[in-house]
């Protein structure tokens, strides 16, 4: 693929956060991100040259706020200080982001586990690859 570094997302890149980056910290999620809400976000850190490098990425089916409140102990140990999010309107949207993010963000990532489908469905990521190679050896096993 010829895209620009991964490394050097930015908002308009299509990651689709479009809140963000903010400072990651207890006061400023409790302030933006409205609590009881689903949805998506990528925390990492800001370059001098203002673009956003993406860590970790991840996703709440029932409350977004909570669960970044739950990776901040890790993000500060890492030094990562921004993150961005967007909210879901359904389980298989928050999904379906999320497993874009992954895997446009995967060789960088922290986290490397593959996003898991809503509890109780079948969804299948919408990466076409991922869809053939990895999810084709889950239905088998
Ligand atoms: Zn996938």
């Amino acid at each position: 693929m010829s895209s620009p570094p991964l490394e050097y997302y930015s908002r308009s890149k299509g990651s689709g956060l479009p809140y963000g980056p903010c400072d990651f910290t207890e006061e400023t999620v409790e302030k933006e991100v409205l609590p009881g809400r689903a949805g998506n976000y990528a925390i990492g850190y800001t370059t001098p040259m203002g673009g956003f490098v993406v860590k970790i990425i991840g996703g709440s089916d029932n409350d977004l706020q909570e669960k970044l409140l739950t990776e901040l102990d890790t993000a500060r140990k890492r030094g990562y200080d921004r993150f961005c999010f967007k909210y879901a309107s359904s389980p298989k949207e928050r999904f379906e982001h999320e497993c874009l993010n992954y895997h446009s963000f995967q060789r960088q990532l922290d986290n490397k586990e593959h996003p898991q489908p809503p509890s109780g469905t079948e969804l299948e990521c919408p990466d076409t690859i991922c869809a053939r190679f990895f999810q084709s050896g889950r239905k088998l096993s």
